[in-house]
């Protein structure tokens, strides 16, 4: 028998109560139960995105709701700016190509965190550009990029800012109102602890108007339908009704935590990773640590994907290796969501284990010990 652990950056494991929740009978979705259900988790939402707009809900995977911001806001032949750091900075480049809307990157080295004068002056440089688009917290690269400073240098802007929060919604600050993000994107199977099939989008007054004006082709993705069916605890098409039912207590249990203490619990879970592996001899890969995942470069001489691969096949935890171009030279470890300190310490003993199986030499206890130095300093 062999325990599984999952601490991948998705998807993330599930507490208990929303698994059950996804057990109980199916309800209607035109029904007057379903509506109170929906009606709550869009109080919720509002809540854990921090605006007092409308939060849409799409049933699709963390990309559909990127395509649904894609589509909604721009026409063929617009520019937009992308920041382009890592896999998932790519994406929003790929989908604005996918719909013919020219793409102008800022081009990151991997790994490195955006400067937001790179973007001020490609705006200055360009007053045309009608989006900014950038990852929050890149995933690939394990970047927390400074989203709170880039919106400084573009609400003085026309051009809308539109961020990808799929890993730092619920793991870090993400205040849609308070910094005017214009469009804030998440999915359901990162810090939200449900599993995959449900995707947001958090849409400022300033995108409504913007809206109004865009033609590229949309239907199922339709923001003003969107909005219109919600407004009535609604949704146009059949929702995932049991992932809704799951979102609730998610939503629930954050809420009883408090959204503070959450952000607290993930910056203690990623500082004390980052200490444990430092202690071990090992370099993190990202210049500004994204609290939801800590990318690690491998040791000189030992491939990420042997690490990975030990780790699920000898201790049935589940890492994740470096994606495209870092496929061979990071590995990471995920502490987004429904993780706490025990997850830390399992996974950096067992580093401790499988590497000195792999003839590193690391000293068994050193990097649990720098976590552990971390947790007693920073009590939860
Ligand atoms: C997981 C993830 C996505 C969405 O991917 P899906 O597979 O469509 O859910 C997008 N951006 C980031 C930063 C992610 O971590």
């Amino acid at each position: 028998m062999k325990k599984q652990h999952l601490l991948a950056p998705g998807p993330t494991p599930i507490p208990s109560e929303a698994l059950l929740a996804m057990a109980r009978p199916i309800l209607y979705h035109r029904s007057p139960a379903y509506e109170a259900l929906f009606a709550h988790v869009r109080e919720g939402l509002k809540s854990l995105f921090r605006t007092e707009h409308e939060v849409l809900m799409f049933t699709a995977s963390g990309t559909g709701a990127m395509e649904a911001a894609v589509v909604n806001t721009l026409s063929p032949g617009d520019r937009a700016l992308v920041v382009v750091g890592g896999k998932f900075g790519e994406r929003w480049a790929e989908l604005c190509q996918a719909y013919g809307v020219e793409v102008i990157p800022v081009e990151i080295e991997w790994g490195k965190a955006l400067r937001p004068e790179q973007v001020t002056s490609a705006l200055e440089q360009d007053p045309s550009i009608k989006a900014v688009f950038v990852t929050h917290s890149e995933t690939s690269t394990g970047v927390l990029h400074d989203v709170r400073a880039l919106a400084e240098v573009v609400k003085e802007k026309e051009a809308l800012l539109i961020v990808d929060a799929i890993t730092s919604l619920g793991v870090t600050e993400v205040e849609t109102d308070a910094w005017g993000l214009d469009i804030v994107v998440a999915g359901s199977q990162k810090a939200l602890m449900i599993p995959p099939g449900l995707a947001f989008c958090a849409v400022s007054k300033k995108t409504w108007a913007a809206v109004g004006r865009s033609k590229l082709p949309r239907f199922y993705f339709d923001f003003q339908a969107t909005k219109k069916s919600q407004e009535k605890n609604q949704s146009p098409f059949t929702p995932a009704v049991s992932l809704v039912a799951a979102l609730k207590e998610a939503l629930d249990l954050i809420q009883a935590e408090g959204l503070e203490k959450v952000i607290a619990r993930h910056k203690r879970l990623s500082r004390a990773t980052l200490a444990g592996v430092e202690a071990l001899g090992l370099e993190p890969f990202a210049e500004r640590p994204s609290p939801a995942v800590t990318a690690v470069k491998a040791p000189e001489g030992i491939a990420p994907k042997e690490i990975v691969k030990a780790m699920r096949t000898k201790y049935g935890i589940t890492i994740a290796g470096g994606q495209g171009k870092l496929k061979d030279t990071i590995f990471r470890i995920a502490h987004l969501g429904y993780a706490d300190e025990s997850d830390v310490i399992l996974v950096l003993s067992t580093l401790e284990r499988i590497l000195s199986e792999l003839g590193y030499p690391a000293k068994l206890g050193e990097g649990v010990r720098a976590a552990q130095e971390i947790f007693l300093k920073s009590e939860g």
